[in-house]
């Protein structure tokens, strides 16, 4: 499958629209189908994609399978609420890369109950929570250089600077973005809570780990026999 191009957009259709979840998923047969951007599979919970940034246009071509960071290019302002991104520069690497890279480096910090989002070192550093530490710093790194170049590392505020362009500024919007990737924190909050590594268990096909439930009622002890 090619993957389709995914550039950072605003459209006023979409613009301040609501937070994340349910009314953005993808029902049926799409709410499982691979990411037409990164290749993801969510377990159920893509979420619907418009292609031309019109979220007012439901036409079925129109329409496409998501993971629910890929859908972040189109919903800036979210990605900003739920502080799940940060703008860097990263000319050598694609935003669906970036994405690939950084959801299996997240999962390799989970799997050792390291911290995804890179405030508490991992307590056994491992090959792979090392490695992975490293490649999200590296990617994190670039943030300063997005700082230089736009002001700012903010995605919310660059999704208000696409809205108030011309539509021909618009259209050349690649030119002037040039290299600019959204790279994930290792959070999604929504409201008020993380919902990111349930999103990261959902891509790695794990099933979610059971909450406590109440304790086992006591069997009731086999009346004895009288001797
Ligand atoms: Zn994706
Ligand atoms: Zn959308």
């Amino acid at each position: 499958m090619r993957y389709l191009p995914l550039p950072l957009s605003a459209h006023r259709s979409a613009w301040g629209v609501e937070t994340a979840g349910v009314e953005r998923q993808c029902r049926g047969a799409a709410a499982d189908a691979p990411c037409r951007f990164c290749g993801a599979f969510a377990a159920g919970r893509q979420e619907v994609f418009h292609l031309d940034g019109d979220h007012m246009n439901h036409a079925p071509a129109n329409l496409a399978a998501a993971c629910s960071l890929c859908h972040l290019a189109q919903h800036l302002d979210v990605a900003a609420r739920q502080r799940s991104v940060v703008l860097a520069w990263l000319p050598e690497v694609s935003q669906a890369a970036v994405f690939m890279l950084t959801r299996s480096a997240h999962l390799a910090l989970l799997d050792a109950d390291a911290d995804p989002t890179l405030q508490v070192p991992p307590a056994r550093g491992t090959d792979a929570t090392v490695a992975a530490w490293r490649a999200l710093k590296a990617l994190l790194g670039r943030e300063e250089q997005a700082k230089a170049r736009l002001k700012t590392s903010d995605p919310g505020v660059l999704g208000a600077a696409l809205l108030a362009l011309t539509s021909g500024a618009y259209r050349g919007r690649a030119n002037l973005l040039g290299s600019i990737r959204l790279v994930p924190t290792g959070r999604m909050l929504v409201s008020g809570e993380d919902i990111y590594p349930r999103l990261l268990r959902a891509w790695a096909g794990r099933a979610e780990p059971k909450a406590p439930g109440p304790l086992p009622a006591p069997t009731p002890a086999a009346p004895r026999r009288a001797a």
